[in-house]
This record gives structure tokens, sequence and C-alpha cells, in this order.
């Protein structure tokens, strides 16, 4: 089985499937089968149950890691949404600061409105816009749901800030500082604050 909770760079991290509806480019998965402290991150039989999720919290020191986890990789942690939600639940019984890093397809993958109900049991969410136009996101996240997925991922992102909850949206520093401009503004034509993340290949 793989790592259900790991570490890497301080911060404690929730795997909780490995499917995706992307082919980002850059993504991490591509470099190998673990990040950080992980001994493998890819699930070889199926994805972990509500119950080996929840025993791997139980067994996990979460005080170590200033109360809080992140929910990522290896994988779209929204492709396991009922999953996903009870073990928010469960955490938050426990008073773990929960942030969920997103594709921000979940409505595409699940067919349905989500945002509401992930937000209910989530603390922060960082959503990845990856580019600034719709053409240029599916060149680089190449999603399975063609053009309708950039306006799904704003969709979902705007609702994310308007359900209340902490809501960034990220790009990484392998697009053209061009595209990083034009990022910036529509993040601030929208409202919502654009963290430029350094791609790392470990
Ligand atoms: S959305 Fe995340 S897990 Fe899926 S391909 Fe892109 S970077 Fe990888």
């Amino acid at each position: 089985m793989a790592d259900i909770i790991y570490t890497y760079g301080g911060s404690a991290y929730l795997n909780i499937t490995n499917a995706c509806p992307c082919r980002c480019k850059f993504c991490i998965r591509n470099n190998g089968d673990s990040v950080g402290e992980a001994t493998t991150l890819w699930f070889d039989k199926h994805s972990p149950t509500i119950e080996e999720i929840k025993n791997a919290i139980d067994g996990f020191d979460f005080g170590k890691y200033n109360n809080s986890v992140i929910l990522c990789g290896y994988g779209e942690p929204t492709c396991a949404l009922d999953n996903l939600i009870e073990a928010c639940k469960y955490m938050k019984s426990k008073g773990i600061f929960i942030r969920l890093n997103t594709n921000g397809l979940s409505d595409l993958i699940n067919k349905r409105e989500t945002a509401k109900e992930i937000c209910e049991v989530i603390d922060s969410v960082s959503i990845s816009l990856n580019a600034p136009t719709a053409e240029k996101y599916n060149e680089i996240t190449q999603p399975s749901f063609g053009e309708k997925a950039f306006d799904a991922m704003l969709g979902f992102a705007k609702e994310c800030k308007e359900f209340g909850i902490q809501t960034k949206l990220t790009v990484v520093d392998v697009i053209s500082e061009e595209d990083i401009e034009d990022c910036k503004k529509l993040c601030e034509e929208i409202g919502i604050p654009l963290r430029v993340r350094e791609y790392s290949a470990d």
C-alpha cells in the first residue's frame, strides 16, 4: 500500500487517490513514484478505503506539523470526493486545519456542483490556474474535458471565495513571464490572490 499520509518540506500531506482527468506537462508524477519522505505514492491495487484513511489519520502525529494537513496528489483529491468529505470531517473533529490543493475541476469530475460541500469541510483551497486563457490552459493541463475545463475551474474558484474560505489560485513558473503577468491581471479582476509556485522536479 502506498503512503496515505506523507511529509514533505515540513508539511503533512494526505494522498487519497491517483486518479486525475488531466495530464499537466509539469506534473510531478512524471518524475518519480514519490516526493519528500514518502516511499511510494502510487496505489498498486486500489485507492484507499475510508477505513484505511481514518487509520492513517489516527496513526499520524499532526501536532508535529502545526496540526494541519494538505490534501494533494498523487492524483486529484476530488476524484475521491466521498472519501475526501468524510476524511475532512474526521480531521475537523480532531481540530486539524485543512488545505485542499486541487485542479478545480471537481464539478466536471463529479458531474454536479460540489464547491459548497467541499468548502464546508476545509479551511483553505489552492486551485491550479496554470495559464491565463482557455487555449493555453488546455495546452499545459491537457484536461479530458476539453475547452470547458478552464471556465469550470475559474467558476469553482469564485464559488470557493464566495463560500468564505481562504482561496488562492496558483501557477507554476514554467510558463512565460508574459503569461504570469496575464494571470496576475486575471486574478486581480476576480479578486482572488495568485501564488506563483517555483517548479520542483522532486
Ligand atoms: S492536476 Fe495535478 S495530479 Fe493531475 S496531472 Fe495536473 S499536476 Fe498532475
